[in-house]
């Protein structure tokens, strides 16, 4: 098996293939070699047989998934990474890498024709200048996920695993727990990545919920609703509602009072549920 446990190996592995990094692409490799067999433990807790990975890069945690679980699917954008991956998951039978963009693959359909019979978990070392739209993609699509165990951003991973209702919350809060549970596994340095970002990073694990956390009779409404209270942060709820929705005001503060809430509340104290009633009784008061 191609060696990636030292820096040594990977520089020469990225030289002999004359790779260069590209920074808009969120290439930053790990090179730390005990952080990738803590991912695939993470993951492995779930009971996970098949594993969807995004952005493999070199192959360091796909090597660490392809010995713990019985298949392993990766989506690469990069298509020069294909030959080096080639290489270094070429003692592997249960691995295959699909060129493209994840944000426009057909998961529900790989899932179906790749992994039938089995529990799915998603294991990655996100590339971060997508952080929201690919945990959104695998979180709102209702795909049969155990869980999602990946590393982001330090400031990323305080906001989604944030108690909704609570300073740091945001609609990716909201979100995020509305789908699954959120929790913070260990901390990764920046010093852990060739090249070193100018972040640090948090591995974050998503139970997937069965159902979601609270019932809505509206889910578009209710997001919309989440996306207008949270649009301009400075506003009260009352005035980032009226105007993200195209709501009257006096509308959106009668919701506000019949619920109890005083007209000058902000969208970070509402938790999951106030969301919701909310919700109804705007859906309630429009008629
Ligand atoms: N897994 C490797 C590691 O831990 O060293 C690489 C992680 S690197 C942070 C992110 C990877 O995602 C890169 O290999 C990059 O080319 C890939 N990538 C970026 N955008 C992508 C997209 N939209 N779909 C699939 N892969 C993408």
């Amino acid at each position: 098996m191609t060696n990636l446990s030292d820096i040594g190996s990977i520089r020469e592995l990225l030289a002999r293939h004359q790779f260069s990094f590209s920074k808009s692409l969120g290439q930053n490799f790990l090179v730390n070699p005990s952080v990738c067999p803590r991912m695939a433990d993470a993951c492995a807790r779930a009971h996970t047989q098949g594993v969807i990975e995004i952005g493999p890069g070199i192959g360091v945690l796909t090597q660490e998934l392809a010995q713990r679980f019985e298949k392993v699917v990766c989506f690469e954008l990069d298509s020069r990474l294909l030959p080096v991956l080639d290489e270094t998951l070429s003692d592997f039978q249960n691995v295959s890498v699909r060129n493209g963009d994840i944000l426009k693959a057909d998961l529900a359909d790989v899932i179906r024709s790749e992994f039938s019979g089995m529990r799915v978990s998603v294991c990655a070392n996100l590339p971060y200048y997508i952080t929201s739209p690919i945990l959104m993609f695998l979180l709102e699509n209702g795909l049969p996920l155990s869980c999602v165990t990946v590393m982001v951003q330090k400031e990323a991973a305080d906001r989604i695993c944030a108690q909704p209702g609570s300073r740091l919350s945001g609609a990716l809060t909201a979100a995020v727990h509305y789908y699954a549970v959120p929790e913070k596994l260990f901390s990764v340095s920046r010093g852990s990545f060739m090249p070193a970002p100018k972040v640090d990073s948090t591995v974050i694990r998503l139970t997937v919920r069965e159902r979601p956390a609270v019932e809505t009779s509206d889910e578009q409404a209710f997001f919309r609703l989440i996306a207008a209270a949270f649009g301009q942060r400075r506003k009260t709820a009352a005035n980032s509602v009226s105007a993200g929705l195209g709501l009257p005001k006096p509308l959106v503060e009668q919701a506000l009072s019949e619920l109890g809430f005083s007209p000058n509340v902000r969208a970070e104290t509402f938790t999951l549920e106030d969301f919701a009633a909310l919700s109804e009784a705007l859906q309630r008061l429009r008629g």
